[in-house]
């Protein structure tokens, strides 16, 4: 490797999944440059890979840069394959460098990619010092540093940086590596042991980003692997809030009662928890090397979403190793049973260094050549039920995560018997899984329990009631209207005249879009058991209780927030 003493001008640009994300490694790397090299200048362009490639190969080659650095995720790595090739051509002088675990990993594939100097293999702060003396190499390379002590990294944030970053998702690290093995991801292969940061730069850090009105994302492996460190945090919090929301990833079987209690002391949404279950088999588990105890797990995970406090999501993986389609469609029905607030299931990636990747063929598992490098086949899945899964992971999006049908939907579970059943059904026939309307899959959920139990009331107010809360209309699917509707919009007038001489400051418009609810059924069903009527107001719904048989006489005069 050579250098040069002449100035030069370094280029980091952060090529994220979605606007909304930033890039902490490059933070690092900016931070770190800031700090320890005066003899270059440093600038970092935000960009994400929905915007054109030729724009940002515009702004690149206008920016004067003499080094450009990327950081390759699986993400981003068709996008950057595209670039770089392009840039090279364009700037034919200038060093190209690349660093992430796309590229660290998978290395003999990058370093033909066309236009590329060096690999940058290890923490990205630490290539601070050297990267405004790189020449030009005759053929592309690999840079490889020893990783500094991660308390002894800079905290990349200030208050000007935090106000930089409204609106958008930053991410914080307590602690780097991970305790556990787990054969599919990449953090199973870094045997060092895990570092974290000391007590008195996590206080005075998340002090900091207390004030971050967005989410924090925490981006330790484990955050709860280490008791001292994740009460530590949850303490800090309890008694200083934060303004926005932290984000942790928890091993939930690791949590104990001083965790919970911890947790139940935090402000309601200041903190939400991601959770990978991955399969409810504990067979699959452990084929993959996965610690965990299922039993244990749940009491805990459902420990957490009774607290009714936090957002909750959860993650399977399909397609594991001894994962099989009845052992998923369980896996479902389990974490479903759950009832998170966004449940995803996801598919295998078999990710090139991974200890999985070496052993996948043997296997019998079958993966995409390309990045996300997403399991095809296996052993026990032929492409057709992987991607039959595919599609009821897009129903779980478009009936359970969108939040729709949250009154409606579990009665008709009950009724069809399962929700991996009731996915079922819904793909025979083949529905429009591009339609993303409620009333589409408010129609085919009204038409399997009907089919199911002819003429059941109940879902039909269950879904009226749903509606209430998504409609911007006054009137309902034809599917779920009233029969008697003159008899409905008759009380509809009475409860708006009555509910707008109580609230005069709703506007008469606001009440004509309003929607009523009367309960038909005989089996009534919290909170679908009384009449409403919904109001919105500057783009708030209200929900008014009002007599069943409201005519000239009426009626609680309170909404109900929602
Ligand atoms: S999946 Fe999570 S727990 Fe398992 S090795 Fe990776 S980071 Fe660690």
């Amino acid at each position: 490797m050579t250098y040069t003493d002449e100035m030069s001008k370094i280029i980091l640009t952060s090529i994220n999944a979605r606007y909304s994300h930033t890039n902490l490694a490059l933070l690092y790397l900016e931070t770190a440059m800031s700090l320890k090299t005066d003899d270059c200048i440093c600038q970092t362009i935000e960009w994400d890979i929905n915007r054109p490639a030729h724009e940002l190969l515009e702004k690149l080659a206008e920016s004067g840069g003499s080094c450009f650095v990327f950081s390759a995720y699986i993400w981003n790595s068709v996008y950057l394959k595209t670039l770089l090739p392009d840039l090279g051509r364009l700037l034919p002088d200038a060093v190209i460098c690349t660093g992430g675990p796309e590229a660290v990993h998978n290395k003999p594939d990058w370093l033909k990619v066309s236009g590329l100097d060096f690999i940058l293999d290890g923490n990205a702060e630490d290539f601070a010092a050297e990267l405004c003396r790189l020449q030009k190499p005759a053929e592309a390379s690999v840079i490889r540093k020893q990783p500094s002590c991660f308390s002894s990294t800079v905290f990349p944030y200030t208050e000007d940086s935090l106000r930089q970053f409204k609106g958008r998702i930053i991410y914080y690290e307590a602690s780097r590596g991970c305790m556990f093995n787990c054969s599919y991801c990449l953090s199973s292969v870094d045997n060092s042991p895990v570092e974290y940061r000391t007590a008195e730069q996590i206080i005075s850090e998340i002090s900091l980003l207390s004030r971050f009105r967005g989410t924090v994302k925490f981006v330790d492996r484990t955050f709860n692997a280490r008791p001292a460190v994740s009460r530590l945090i949850w303490r800090h919090m309890a008694s200083n809030p934060p303004a926005g929301c932290f984000h942790f990833e928890l091993h939930p079987s690791l949590l104990q009662d001083e965790d919970f209690r911890l947790i139940e002391s935090l402000k309601a949404s200041s903190a939400q928890f991601e959770i990978g279950i991955q399969s409810t088999n504990e067979n699959v588990l452990r084929k993959v090397n996965r610690t965990d105890k299922p039993v244990e797990s749940f009491k805990n995970i459902a420990r957490i979403i009774e607290m009714k406090k936090f957002h909750v999501h959860l993650d399977q993986i399909i397609g594991l190793p001894g994962d099989c389609p009845a052992a998923a469609a369980e896996s479902i029905d389990r974490i479903l049973s759950l009832r998170p607030d966004v449940f995803q299931p996801g598919f295998l990636k078999i990710i090139p260094g991974t200890p999985l990747a070496a052993e996948a063929l043997s296997l019998g598992i079958i993966s995409s050549t390309a990045p996300p490098y997403e399991v095809l086949q296996t052993p026990s899945y032929s492409f057709l039920q992987l991607s039959r899964f595919k599609r009821i992971a897009r129903l779980i999006n478009l009936l359970y995560n969108s939040g729709f049908y949250q009154h409606s939907l579990p009665v008709i579970i009950n009724k069809t018997g399962g929700w991996y059943r009731l996915f079922s059904k819904l793909l025979e026939p083949e529905p429009s899984l591009s339609r993303t309307g409620w009333e589409y899959w408010g129609q085919m959920l009204f038409e399997i329990a009907e089919a199911t139990q002819p003429g059941a009331s109940v879902i039909k107010d269950l879904l009226r009631f749903d509606w209430c809360f998504y409609a911007k209309a006054q009137r309902y699917p034809a599917y779920i209207d009233y029969e008697n509707t003159d008899e409905i919009y008759r009380k509809k007038t009475v409860a708006c005249r009555k509910i707008g001489s109580l609230h005069p400051e709703i506007r008469k418009s606001e009440l004509k879009r309003s929607i009523i609810f009367i309960p038909e059924s005989e089996e009534p069903v919290n909170p679908a058991d009384r009449a409403y009527l919904f109001v919105r107001t500057a783009g708030k719904l209200q929900k008014f209780p009002i007599e069943k048989n409201i005519r000239h006489s009426y009626c609680d005069s309170s909404p109900q927030q929602l």
